[in-house]
């Protein structure tokens, strides 16, 4: 209890898993909330000051399932293991304790485990500072062991973190309770973690992450604010305090610089679905429909490039460049697929290696990866003279971190002769080297397996001489003896000393003996079972050894590896849709012809319909006459937030270095994307829908720039007619005169059509529809000019509003269009609650609901109080 004690005062914020025998005990309180979140019975056992201490286990080897669990509920979890032999601790006195340790704190971010982890994505680990009006983030992934750092104005902080995709969230608890802090954790979406402010201070940080990467000052990474080592600094201390001494292999820390990414802030990101849907489901998004990737480290590596997407249009155009080659060369690309589809998890095998938690399975995976990449490289060589001469600079790069060094060779040849193929998950399980690779392992391996030979021998002679049937048996007290049922025994047991059948136990119905030959023997098979098990965890741990020594070059081959994948993946999805390549320079063009919204059109084309391509031309330099600012108009439903979205989603991809579905795309480098398009509320944060609009516009015109996108959906439309109009206006006249940004904007006031006149940038697009004897048809096409009617009618009939309402409604609208009132000849027309049946009395609601209505404050509640009254009002229904 002194030793449980002693773990849990080191984490107290941590379950703590305390290994005893086979199994892992929770105690105390930690019992109770592992009992409530896995299900487990709650026991008890001894006595603490005189209570009594509750207990809750699970089986050390089902773990892993227990810990994803409760990890995912937000969990954090130390693991105190034995890290002594028991016997070992029986040779310090016989009531000695056997020494445990806790040897690592899981915590979301530091996850390695591929149980634990979404394959398909990152891992990052993030820490955030921040210092005079400037912010810093620090992100580690475990599993590539790559390091980021940024520096953002603070109110950039939501995007730059959203960025990083979080699991984990370190935060200098001093910070809470500043609002823009506040704010950017709030739509990060990630368990927070608080560390004392002191870790953050810059001189103490700087040292703990020199520490880290075992150099004696960081000037050798280049310049970093102290903002950044401070975060930095965080993430050093909570690795100290989680990996309990096992050093990850980090890269070092690289700068994101300001301005290297297309910035995409946290709204835009969710309205857009890029990696997500609004309703947070991956199925569905534009990572989705596009990836075809083979491998997990592949997925991660697209799903990163369109999270990030470039700003340098040097950059993009090397990223296309492979891709281009890579379409241009199909079945070369499509040989490169089949290949990766043999590679295991390379970067995560790599981790776990280095980190002391890997098994031989793997080292099976390093050994397929490196095997692959050798192969790889041997494809392009054979091929290459046939081909361009000339590869693509980044397919060149990818290339040469393929190309395994010597060391890594010799390690290759080393596994391939060494490791049996599917070797056991655990070192000590045994049976991972091949016979022939380590003599002295071949024979003892003989000793112990003739030893059985010679024990079913004696088996044999055994019966043959006494004439009982015996049958030879195994377990982990007694080790091999003899065993019969009791009744053939009785012979045995009465013939004393001069048998040579010595009694070891009865049992009920069985009767166990053993001689002096079985127990030598039994004496020399567990020896060299012993000596076995040792040199093969040898033999794993020498090989784990080099792995470690040469974890850089294996690192850079997983890397590329993912990037191959990725970048082949985007090739084949191009020519699956027919997607070209983008131009893209720096310019200030947007210009899209024949466009089409990857996600929706996949929808449509599934129904058997098909797609509109659109185009769609935007000069930020008024160039041939091409409008900065677009007004789009059209019937709900036309697909007019179709047409937007694509327009941002084709910039996504064509900065991300991905193809196109268009006919032809032209881009001058967008630096902020913004899209505001069907903004739900956002009641979570106690906004509403008009609010939620209103702060997000004003976040656009402070920050668009000349060289910014911006696509805007019905601004306006959540106040009075003439409020929404009058604030669409000046939206749009400050978007077009201030910010002088790229925009699309679509609208239902079509009295912003008059702007075409007075703004000289700005022009006129519809969607169209047409009336078709009654009925409304959808051309989903996009052209010049404003819409001629909103046909709101027509789309209240197809949406199957009772025909009397939708006839009072034309008869209104034909008023309001011939008079610009409503004026008294409108009762004169025929009212629709004479043309239907009248309607139902309105149902009474019961008293207590009535009662419990008047009690509300809704102005005092907060969301979550809201919906439990509104649970509590269902109930009383
Ligand atoms: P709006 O914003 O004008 O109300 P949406 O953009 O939501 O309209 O589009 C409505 C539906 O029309 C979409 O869900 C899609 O099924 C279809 N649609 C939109 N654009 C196209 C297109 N270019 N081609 C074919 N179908 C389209």
């Amino acid at each position: 209890m002194a030793q449980f004690l002693d773990a849990k005062a080191a984490q107290p914020d941590a379950l703590l898993f305390f290994r005893m025998g086979d199994f892992y005990e929770l105690f105390f309180e930690d019992a109770e909330v592992a009992a409530g979140a896995l299900g487990l019975a709650l026991t008890k056992r001894g006595k603490h000051l005189g209570e009594d201490i509750a207990m809750a286990g699970v089986p050390a080897h089902a773990m892993e399932g227990y810990l994803a669990r409760l990890i995912r509920q937000g969990h954090r979890v130390a693991i105190c293991d034995q890290t002594e032999d028991p016997a070992e601790a029986k040779k310090r006195g016989s009531k000695a304790v056997v020494r445990r340790e806790i040897v690592r704190v899981v915590t979301p971010g530091t996850l390695t485990e591929d149980s634990l982890l979404d394959a398909r994505g990152a891992n990052r680990l993030v820490a955030v500072t921040l210092r005079s009006g400037r912010a810093a983030v620090a992100a580690v992934e475990l599993s590539s062991g790559r390091v980021e750092t940024a520096v953002c104005d603070v109110g950039d902080l939501a995007s730059t973190l959203v960025s990083f995709a979080p699991s984990e969230i370190l935060v200098p608890d001093r910070l809470f309770g500043d609002a823009d802090l506040d704010q950017a954790l709030a739509t990060a979406d990630a368990p927070v973690q608080p560390l004392a402010q002191a870790l953050a201070e810059p001189r103490a940080a700087a040292e703990r992450v020199a520490r880290l990467y075992g150099v004696a000052t960081l000037d050798a990474f280049g310049a970093f604010e102290p903002v950044e080592i401070s975060a930095l600094g965080l993430i050093a201390a909570y690795l100290e305090t989680t990996q309990v001494g096992a050093v990850p292999v980090l890269s070092p820390p690289r700068r994101s610089a300001e301005g290297q990414h297309l910035a995409i802030d946290p709204a835009t990101r969710l309205s857009l679905e890029i990696d997500r849907t609004q309703r947070g489901e991956r199925a569905g998004s534009l990572l989705d429909t596009l990836d075809r990737t083979v491998t997990a480290g592949g997925a991660r590596a697209l799903a990163e490039r369109l999270a990030r997407p470039g700003r340098d249009p040097d950059r993009i155009n090397r990223a296309l460049d492979a891709v281009a080659w890579l379409v241009e060369h199909r079945a070369l690309s499509g040989e490169v697929r089949d290949l990766l589809k043999g590679s295991s998890d390379t970067a995560r095998a790599l981790t776990r290696l280095v980190l002391g938690r890997g098994g031989p399975r793997d080292l099976a995976a390093i050994q397929a990866g490196t095997r692959i990449a050798q192969e790889l490289t041997a494809l392009f060589a054979r091929r290459s003279d046939r081909l361009d001469p000339d590869l693509p600079h980044d397919l060149e790069r990818a290339l040469a971190a393929l190309t395994p060094d010597a060391a890594l060779q010799a390690l290759l040849a080393e596994l391939d002769e060494g490791l049996v193929e599917d070797p056991p998950h655990l070192a000590r399980d045994g049976g991972l080297v091949r016979a022939g690779h380590r003599p002295e392992l071949d024979q003892a391996r003989t000793l112990r397996d003739d030893s059985r030979r010679v024990i079913a021998e004696l088996e044999a002679r055994a019966v043959a001489d006494s004439g009982i049937p015996f049958k030879v048996r195994h377990n982990a007290v007694l080790g091999y003896f003899l065993e019969v049922t009791a009744k053939q025994a009785e012979p045995l047991m009465q013939r004393g000393a001069e048998s040579p059948f010595i009694h070891r136990q009865t049992l009920a119905n069985q009767v166990r003996f053993t001689t002096v030959e079985l127990s030598d023997l039994d004496a020399r098979i567990t020896q060299a079972g012993h000596r076995v098990t040792a040199m093969e965890v040898e033999t794993f741990e020498d090989w784990r050894g080099r792995v470690r020594e040469l974890a850089a070059p294996v690192q850079a081959l997983a890397d590329a590896l993912g990037w191959l994948d990725a970048t082949a993946a985007l090739a084949e999805w191009a020519e699956e849709v027919g997607a070209v390549r983008p131009e893209v320079d720096d310019g200030l063009e947007l210009c899209i012809e024949g466009g089409r919204h990857p996600v929706v059109e996949a929808a449509v084309r599934a129904e058997g319909k098909p797609y509109t391509p659109n185009d769609c031309r935007l000069d930020g330099a008024g160039a041939g006459g091409c409008p900065r600012l677009a007004l789009v108009t059209g019937p709900n439903m036309a697909g007019k937030s179709t047409f937007l979205r694509q327009a941002a989603l084709l910039v996504v991809l064509a900065q991300s270095g991905a193809f196109v579905p268009a006919r032809a795309m032209r881009l001058g480098v967008v630096d902020r994307l913004f899209s505001r398009v069907g903004a739900g509320d956002d009641l979570a944060r106690g906004r509403s829908t008009f609010m939620t609009e209103m702060v997000e516009t004003a976040a656009i015109l402070n920050q668009a720039t000349d060289r910014s996108f911006v696509v805007l959906d019905e601004i306006g439309r959540g106040t009075a007619t003439y409020d929404g109009l009058a604030i669409a206006w000046a939206v749009t006249e400050a978007l077009h005169e201030a910010n002088r940004c790229r925009a699309l904007f679509a609208t239902h006031y079509h009295e912003l059509a008059q702007l075409e006149g007075r703004l000289d940038h700005l022009a006129n697009l519809s969607l169209r529809a047409r009336e078709w004897n009654g009925d409304l048809v959808f051309l989903h096409e996009a052209v010049a000019g404003p819409a001629d009617r909103s046909y709101g009618v027509q789309v209240a009939k197809l949406a199957g509003v009772p025909t009397g309402v939708v006839a009072r409604a034309r008869a209104v609208l034909d008023q309001l269009e011939t008079t610009g009132e409503a004026d008294s000849r409108l009762d004169d027309l025929p009212l629709f609650a004479m043309a239907e049946p009248p309607a139902p009395a309105p149902p009474v609601a019961p008293p207590a609901m009535v009662e419990a209505l008047a009690e509300l404050e809704p102005d005092d509640l907060t969301p979550r109080e809201a919906l439990e009254a509104l649970y509590r009002l269902k109930a009383l229904s």
